[in-house]
């Protein structure tokens, strides 16, 4: 497999050797190869070339089975002009890959229940939710304006979907469910907005074609509620742009810890991007405190998706559960009478655990 690696700013570099130590601990188990070929992006990219995204890096990275990114952003470079700040080399990279479905697993651990701000009754043995956003349509992408002045201004965001986009968005989602619990929630707004009522249909439509996923719909604010009164009733939640953007952030803090959380971009190929759900984490950059586990989780997701390696994604996984069932911590998740550990440390321990 032909690994495109972007470590990054900030805790990126870091935290991206501990998920390539992992890998290579796979690559041993299964008696497979990586190759991997470290490329600029973000603030690393400005300081060595003047852009947030060189034409090479993109290049590297289409030509790759799978891209691996570590974190990019910091206050140095916060005062550039919009296009030449790390994070338009994140969006030009999403969009040069075309990868349109963002795959944000909220999955808490049981051995970390006390770190989610909800009670334990609510939180059984753990969660493990997927949410699927839709990333390149929506309002964020629809037509857009701004007319007159002063008290007499308006700006407008308009929402659009087609049958196509909401296809191959809803697809990715019943193809995981089926792996999963084979249930699927899509979320919307029909009960306002036409193009939910659009997205609503299409999706029934295509549940056609998966008799065994049950399917359900929910209005995005009920979803919203749902989420914290009861967020075991979910197994796949599939939605559009911004709406998958607002919960998947609210998914994701009910494990309570960012440290913890990987994802996935996918487009229509196996060709993915993976990367933790956090930042460059600055204030802690350098000091070997930094919690890998969200980046080797990515690798997992990326094995999964990218590589087909479904067994090797589990090893990690399990490695990281043994490695936490021994009671070692990063600080972000430190409890009392448990080991803390730095950066490092955890890396060289789960890939211990690879075997
Ligand atoms: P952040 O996620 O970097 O950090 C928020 C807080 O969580 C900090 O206190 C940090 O120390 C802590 N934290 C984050 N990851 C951690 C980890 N793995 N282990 C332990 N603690 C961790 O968010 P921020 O501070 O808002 O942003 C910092 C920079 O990162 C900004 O420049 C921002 O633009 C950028 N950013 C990049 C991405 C990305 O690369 N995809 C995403 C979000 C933010």
């Amino acid at each position: 497999m032909k690994i495109a690696l972007i470590p990054g700013d900030g805790i990126g570099p870091e935290i991206t050797q501990q998920a390539v130590k992992v890998l290579k601990a796979v690559s041993n188990k299964y008696i497979t190869e990586f190759s991997f070929e470290e490329v600029l992006m973000g603030g690393a990219a400005i300081d060595k070339t003047g852009l947030p995204l060189p034409d090479k890096t993109i290049k590297v990275c289409q030509e790759s089975d799978a891209v691996f990114l570590g974190a990019v952003g910091g206050e140095k470079w916060d005062n550039l002009p919009g296009h030449l700040r790390p994070e338009a080399g994140l969006l030009g990279l999403r969009k040069a890959l075309g990868v349109f479905a963002n795959l944000r697993p909220a999955i808490l651990f049981p051995q970390l229940k006390a770190a989610s701000t909800l009670k334990g009754e609510v939180l059984g043995d753990g969660l493990d939710i997927m949410v699927v956003r839709e990333l390149t349509g929506g309002i964020y992408f629809g037509k857009r304006g701004r007319a007159g002045e002063g008290e007499s201004a308006r700006a407008w965001d308009t929402m659009e979907y087609s049958v196509a986009e909401i296809k191959r968005i809803a697809r990715i989602a019943f193809d995981l469910a089926m792996g999963r619990g084979k249930k699927l929630t899509s979320v919307d707004k029909a009960n306002v907005l036409e193009n939910s009522r659009l997205w609503r249909e299409t999706i029934i439509q295509l549940a056609g074609e998966y008799p065994e996923v049950t399917l359900e719909h929910m209005y995005v604010d009920n979803a919203a509620m749902q989420l914290v009164r009861n967020p075991r009733q979910f197994d796949v939640i599939v939605t559009g742009n911004m709406f998958g953007d607002i919960l998947s952030d609210e998914a994701s803090m009910l494990t309570g810890s960012l440290g913890m959380l990987p994802s996935a971009s996918l487009g229509e190929g196996n060709l993915g991007l993976y990367e933790p759900i956090h930042g460059s984490a600055p204030d802690i950059a350098g000091k070997d405190e930094a919690n890998p586990i969200a980046a080797i989780m990515s690798a997992a997701m990326m094995l999964r998706y990218s590589g087909g390696m479904e067994d090797a994604a589990q090893d990690i996984e399990n490695a990281v559960s043994a490695v936490l069932d021994k009671g070692y911590r990063t600080g972000d998740i430190m409890e009392p009478n448990m080991k803390r550990i730095g950066t490092g440390e955890m890396g060289d321990l789960i890939s211990g655990e690879i075997k």
